[in-house]
């Protein structure tokens, strides 16, 4: 009789609120009218397929499905619009509130490079403060360089007096992102420990008996209605899975391993090192005067044998791979010291000098993991009612420190194009609107990942050929100041 009730009411709701898109109607139902039996003057049985499923329990107009970094600033860039001030906005995660009430003594050896386009997201939905409170690093200079030749590149922003980017712990990122969705209250609904099972998703047009509305099917058994599900729900997205998105991927058969380092001796340490080395390019990027962290990508069994390393032996193994020679062509090192006298005399003073990295005297215990790397890219980035973001929709290699920020890229554009959705009146869950959101962020990060997939294809390869024609490469590159401050443009955003 209950879900008789439930899913008549329901019905009947769906078509109460299918409302010309855009106005202003806020389309909530208190959840206790929906799920509880009620005098109802039907007596029909219920249909023998009706579920649980079937009945919504609330309504939201814009889910965001994931609380990880990406979708904890989506929250927050939507809550934080004055335009669409009203709207009911929801966060869930499936994990628990992640939040420090003080800033451990220890570093996190997870952390991301933060380019100063996310920077001025998070000062943009007030999460920045909050972040830069607890612990940041900001770096003036990065140094790139080959192990297989001398050639290197290095990006400074020492005479602007400006930072390349910011190093930060995660957990750092996520608290600061928390803190401020704790301030939003009334603007913002969040949930933790709230998996979703499942979801249905319209077709663009509703055929009358079908819920127009995209659908959240949690695992607690409630069920939850949208008008826009945003997906950032990481790189194994359940929703772009149901949604029958294509994506391209691949594995490296490489892993990450990061690790916190400490320095042998105090330093300045506001440079970013990385060195490509036959196996993978291994960064060492600053947290403090005393401190760096480690990303090493290598072979997944190398990465392996590095976490059974004792401590000196993993110390060691971090030294020598910034500092050893390796296997050299005698071809490649004369043609590369050749361009560089040519540079040196057409542009005197235009080429750095090369700096010699940190030595690392110890690890931080239980600081040392691993995460297997890979490549993915789906095809669409939106359908009728439903857009991913963050790694959910493309997900890179770390060496240029930039998943991340694309995912943050996505959250500026698509709170942007809701936002006009919603002031001009239209959908915010049209797929025409969405989709310019897709085109938008395809073209910032198609590029992108383009870029970092082949400066990995170029650096997997000590063949003395391609070795020559990346260190000449190189040296250009680091001599013409106009095109490192466009490939610097291209990172920072
Ligand atoms: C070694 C390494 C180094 C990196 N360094 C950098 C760097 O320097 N700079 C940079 O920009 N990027 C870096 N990255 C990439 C960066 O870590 C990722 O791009 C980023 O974490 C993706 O965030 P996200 O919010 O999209 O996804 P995730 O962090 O995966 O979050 C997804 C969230 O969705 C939730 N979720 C998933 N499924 C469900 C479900 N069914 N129900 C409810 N909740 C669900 C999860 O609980 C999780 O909280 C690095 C990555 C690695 C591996």
């Amino acid at each position: 009789m209950s879900a008789l009730f439930c899913r008549t009411t329901v019905r009947a709701f769906i078509r109460s609120t299918d409302v010309v898109p855009g106005t202003r109607r806020l389309a909530v139902r208190p959840l206790s009218s929906v799920g509880e039996p009620q005098q109802s003057t039907e007596s029909a049985p219920p249909p023998p397929e009706d579920t649980w499923e079937d009945v919504p329990q609330d309504f939201y107009d814009i889910i965001v499905s994931g609380g990880g970094m990406v979708g904890a600033a989506m929250a927050l860039a939507l809550g934080s619009d004055p335009v669409l001030l009203g709207r009911r906005i929801l966060m869930l995660d499936g994990g628990p509130r992640r939040v420090l009430t003080q800033v451990p003594d220890r570093f996190s050896s997870r952390v991301c490079s933060l380019t100063p386009g996310t920077v001025q997201l998070l000062q943009d939905i007030g999460a920045w403060d909050h972040i830069k409170n607890m612990r940041v690093r900001p770096y003036k200079r990065m140094q790139v360089w080959d192990a297989c030749s001398d050639a290197m590149i290095t990006f400074d922003r020492d005479e602007l007096n400006e930072d390349i980017a910011h190093i930060v712990e995660n957990d750092v990122i996520l608290s600061g992102l928390m803190q401020q969705l704790d301030g939003m209250q009334g603007l913002v609904d969040v949930m933790f420990d709230t998996k979703v099972k499942g979801y249905k998703l319209p077709s663009k047009v509703a055929d009358g008996e079908d819920s127009p509305w995209a659908r959240v099917i949690l695992e607690d058994g409630r069920v939850l209605d949208t008008r826009l599900l945003i997906g950032a729900d990481g790189p194994k997205s359940l929703l772009r899975q149901t949604a029958n998105i294509r994506q391209l991927s691949w594995s490296y058969s490489q892993a990450g391993v990061v690790a916190t380092l400490k320095l042998s001796e105090p330093t300045v340490n506001n440079v970013a090192w990385q060195r490509f080395l036959p196996t993978g390019p291994i960064a060492m990027l600053p947290l403090s005067e005393t401190h760096s962290n480690l990303v090493w990508s290598t072979t997944s069994e190398d990465a392996e044998t590095l976490l059974q390393m004792q401590p000196e032996e993993f110390v060691e193994a971090v030294n020598s791979a910034f500092w050893q020679d390796y296997k050299r062509e005698a071809a490649v090192d004369s043609a590369v010291q050749t361009v560089q006298s040519i540079l040196s005399t057409i542009s005197p003073g235009g080429t750095s000098a090369r700096q010699l990295p940190p030595s690392v005297s110890d690890v931080d215990a239980d600081s040392r993991a691993m995460f297997p790397l890979g490549l993915g890219h789906a095809t669409q980035y939106v359908k009728h009612r439903m857009a991913i973001i963050g790694d959910a929709a493309h997900r890179v290699h770390p060496m240029a420190g930039q998943g991340v920020n694309l995912g943050f890229g996505d959250v500026s554009c698509l709170k942007q194009v809701v936002s006009d959705a919603e002031a001009t009146g239209e959908d915010i869950g049209s797929v025409d609107r969405l989709l310019e959101f897709e085109t938008k962020r395809q073209q910032a990060v198609i590029p992108m990942m383009a870029a970092i997939e082949g400066l990995h294809r170029l650096y997997s390869s000590d063949n003395p050929a391609l070795v020559l024609l990346r260190s000449v490469g190189l040296q250009f590159t680091n001599a013409i100041k106009p095109l490192k401050n466009e490939i610097m443009g291209f990172a920072s955003k």
